[in-house]
């Protein structure tokens, strides 16, 4: 196997003033690099340029400097604010002339709309010299393909998303897989709960070794980290599927039960769901400071009438007395935020809705109400089932959301954990 380095790299450029002054997604770019990692080539860089020709042209001429294929977006219309043509000229000292066949098809196209073809219309046949032109089967303005030196490439594609997808199918990968002959990149993933992203990589320890550029000999692909309020997801990419299932093998061994899916897209409160259902089991919810937000994630998935039953939010203290029965004389000795407050409310949770499980959460979220004994983020959860309940306390860090969503998650992580521990039916 060779180095992963030995393999195209791909800079994307979107083009356009109103993707940076208005807010526009380039979406482009998203679309761009997933086909690119279906033939291979993977994207190390995307990049948002104003319609301006100087900046285009700095753009263009930096990234076709630093890797094997540049592929700019935008601007090829036939208003004076389209130069991405200027700019790539500019760049590469590449005159600009109009194209006899391009004009052709331009008269042609704009007679059978009905239009009136001016100069400005034009403009769209103005070639840079020894340029390749795509055509452009949906649309107006044709696509440019730049040779450079060492077999670099650059492309100038329209910016409209359809055209320019449809253009980037049809015909630019098929150029691009002949002059890179590359298997695709493919990907393999691991979501984790209850660990921080410093343990979690701390446990896959030297298995990154390959995957990063310090651990010695040639990178056989990429590895990522990627922390959300609760969960961890890590991200294996490569092109050598064997080495690819083996690194993703030897992560399930050593991250072990912590790991809820391999399913990048698969959330844990649907995979503690589908855990529920598969062993005819039920839950009811209890809740303080989440709001209700615990609720609301069980309820994410369709088809969890299955295994969510009910859920109090309980948010005063004569609540929590009215509606779940906890004892005032616990919420007067130990507070509403303590263990034994939650245990209470999971109890009750479990009781009054008659399912297997109860999961409560009661605590501080914040910026206001911490004491020095009960900082904010102090949170406890409880989860009661047949065999009694069991609070736990935590310390999240955060701001209110991330404080609420964490403890949501930890709440879900621990009925994931005690759903496993029972036997399937
Ligand atoms: P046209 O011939 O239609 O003028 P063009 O190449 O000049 O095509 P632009 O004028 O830059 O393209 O953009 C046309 C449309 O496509 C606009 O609505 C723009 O917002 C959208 N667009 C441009 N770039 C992107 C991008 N990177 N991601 C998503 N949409 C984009």
């Amino acid at each position: 196997v060779t180095g992963f380095h030995s393999a195209p790299r791909a800079a994307l450029i979107a083009i356009g003033t109103e993707l940076l002054a208005d807010g526009r997604h380039d979406t482009n770019g998203v679309t761009l690099a997933r086909i690119l990692a279906s033939i291979g080539i993977e994207t190390v860089s995307r990049m948002m340029v104003v319609d301006d020709e100087q900046e285009i042209a700095v753009a263009l001429e930096e990234a076709s400097e630093r890797v094997a294929l540049v592929i700019a977006t935008g601007g090829l219309g036939p208003t004076v604010d389209d130069v991405t043509r200027e700019g790539a000229s500019r760049a590469f000292h590449l005159e600009l002339h109009p194209d006899e066949r391009i004009l052709a098809a331009l008269r042609q196209r704009y007679a059978a709309l009905g239009r009136t073809f001016s100069d400005l219309s034009a403009r769209q046949a103005l070639v840079p010299r020894g340029a390749e032109i795509l055509s452009n089967a949906v649309g107006t303005a044709p696509g440019l393909l730049l040779a450079r030196p060492h077999g670099r490439l650059v492309a100038l594609l329209p910016g409209v998303p359809h055209e320019m997808e449809s253009m980037m199918r049809d015909q630019l990968v098929a150029r691009l897989t002949a002059a890179w002959p590359e298997r695709p990149l493919l990907s393999r993933g691991i979501k984790v709960a209850g660990l921080t992203e410093v343990e979690v990589q701390t446990r896959l320890g030297d298995l990154l070794d390959p995957l990063l550029d310090q651990g010695g000999g040639p990178r056989r692909g990429s590895v990522t980290l990627l922390a959300a309020p609760g969960e961890v997801s890590v991200m294996f990419r490569g092109k050598d599927e064997q080495h690819l299932d083996e690194i993703h093998r030897q992560a399930r061994v050593r991250i072990g039960d912590d790991i809820f899916t391999d399913d990048m897209e698969a959330a844990l409160e649907a995979v503690v769901g589908q855990l529920l259902v598969s062993r005819g089991l039920t839950t009811a919810v209890a809740e303080s400071c989440t709001g209700g937000m615990l609720a609301a994630l069980l309820t994410r998935t369709p088809g969890s009438s299955r295994w969510f039953r009910q859920g109090w939010v309980t948010y005063s203290d004569e609540s929590k007395i009215s509606e779940l029965g906890v004892d005032p004389e616990l919420i007067r000795r130990h507070g509403a935020v303590s263990a034994q407050v939650a245990d209470a409310m999971a109890k009750a949770a479990r009781r009054r809705s008659g399912t297997d499980f109860g999961l409560s959460i009661t605590g501080i979220a914040g910026p206001d109400g911490g004491t020095r004994e009960k900082p904010v983020g102090i949170v406890y959860l409880s989860l009661a089932d047949s065999g009694g309940s069991l609070a736990t306390r935590h310390r999240f860090a955060g701001d209110r959301e991330a404080i609420r969503l964490i403890a949501c998650k930890t709440a879900l992580e621990r009925l994931r954990r005690r759903v496993l521990s029972v036997t399937p039916r």
